[in-house]
């Protein structure tokens, strides 16, 4: 009988370029998450990964391990569960739409979202800006919120893949984030712990997301989407633009008045695009033998009658928020246009390091937020603008030294030429 292996072994083998088994993997999955393995052997695995990699069966184990590290969702038969996973972009309110939208046509969304990183905006942080919204529902109410209102929109609870959250806690405090694995196995056990019949990615690329060229999105999509049908679950991908920003506001209380608007009908059309073609593909993976045109007229009845938003009000108040929360009625400013021509650029991570000055993001996992402050676009990319015109309305801080250093990100976020940009296009 071989001899159960020392966990400092596994990771030496991993070191050393070796491909784990699936006993190794939970081996030292469950060490860390008990306690025998310490952070600083877990730092190293993860570096040991980032270097080495993993094949492909070691990321589907090394992603079952975190998943039944925690409890998975449970759900009657009866009910159709999916699932969406944004990579994260400027402006993306793409979940604070889809979700109530999908609810009103028939499909259930307990959906686990994250805070902001980076640059990039976290959906719990937006919603938050409602008053007495609460991003910490248990089990119990996240199943209490999917048989009563049809979704939910939470973070993760302490028994949801706790594997991931002290890894990623580790991962962000040692340079490991940006490994394939690691990164797979992060978000998928998350997501299957939600328990869908189906998940539906939304890949992004470009200088407002973290994978900045396509090819490196279509990777990672690839990689998610193959776990995931491994782990039995049908998982898809769109590939989306993230080289201006989504929709026309950023910043946590603007995007969730947009997002109410966009309910009403009134979205713009890029994000409107993105959540009409998620919409589509999940209701066509939940019910295949239902034609498209059929689903889109689901689609559009659940918006025109306003079923879309009546649910978007049921899960803030299910989850304590007040839908109707008034705007802290900040003091505005409006940017302007230097020059004639075309707007060939609005760079969305410089608007991302806009809002962070001014308090809408963190620099710190400890800073706290400041919920009101914001951009609203008033001009978008390929637009034709005379000098002296404004292209951005700025909802200020109350600390007049953080607005003076966003401006100064703003002014060098547009580009304006002498003719039209070409236009690429917002999925791939
Ligand atoms: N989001 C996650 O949930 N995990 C990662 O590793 C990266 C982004």
């Amino acid at each position: 009988m071989s001899q159960p292996e020392n966990l400092l072994q596994i990771i030496g083998r991993k070191r050393d370029g070796y491909e784990l088994s699936d006993q190794q993997i939970h081996q030292l999955i469950d060490a860390f998450v008990s306690g025998h393995l310490h952070d600083y052997q877990m730092s190293a695995f993860a570096m040991a990964v980032l270097i080495r990699g993993m094949s492909e069966d070691e990321t589907v184990c090394l992603t079952k391990a975190m998943l039944d590290s925690g409890t998975k969702l449970q759900w009657p038969a009866d009910k159709t569960v999916v699932s969406k996973h944004s990579t994260g972009g400027v402006g993306d309110k793409v979940s604070l739409v889809l979700v109530p939208l999908l609810a009103a046509c028939g499909l259930n969304m307990p959906k686990i979202s994250g805070r902001g990183l980076g640059t990039t905006g976290g959906t719990l942080d937006k919603l938050e800006s409602l008053t007495g919204f609460r991003t910490n529902l248990s089990t119990k109410e996240i199943t209490s919120a999917v048989d009563q209102v049809g979704c939910c929109i939470t973070g993760t609870t302490q028994d949801i893949a706790p594997a991931d959250q002290k890894l990623y806690a580790l991962r962000d405090a040692t340079a490991t984030v940006p490994s394939t694995p690691l990164v797979v196995s992060s978000i998928l056990s998350k997501k299957l712990a939600e328990n869908p019949s189906m998940i539906m990615l939304d890949v992004k690329y470009g200088t407002g997301s973290f994978t900045k060229d396509p090819a490196a999105a279509t990777e990672l999509a690839e990689a998610l989407s193959k776990i995931g049908h491994r782990l039995g679950v049908p998982t898809e991908y769109l590939i989306t633009d993230m080289n201006e920003p989504l929709g026309s506001t950023i910043g946590n209380y603007l995007e969730v008045r947009e997002a109410m608007l966009a309910l009403e009908g009134e979205g713009e059309s890029r994000l409107m695009e993105v959540v009409h073609t998620l919409a589509t593909k999940l209701m066509k993976l939940a019910s295949p033998e239902t034609t498209l045109e059929e689903h889109n007229q689901t689609i559009s009845k659940a918006m025109q009658t306003g079923r879309a938003r009546e649910v978007f009000d049921q899960m803030i108040a299910f989850q304590g928020g007040d839908p109707k929360t008034p705007s802290a009625g900040r003091k505005t400013t409006e940017l302007l246009t230097e020059r004639d021509g075309y707007i060939s650029e609005i760079n969305p991570e410089k608007i991302g390091w806009a809002l962070i000055e001014l308090g809408g993001g963190r620099k710190q996992k400890t800073d706290k937020i400041d919920h009101h402050v914001g951009c609203e676009l008033q001009r978008c990319v390929g637009d034709r603008v005379h000098q002296g015109e404004a292209w951005l309305r700025l909802h200020c801080s109350t600390d007049p030294g953080r607005t003076e250093r966003a401006i100064q990100y703003l002014t060098g976020a547009i580009t304006i030429a002498d003719s039209p940009p070409q236009k690429t296009p917002l999925i791939l």
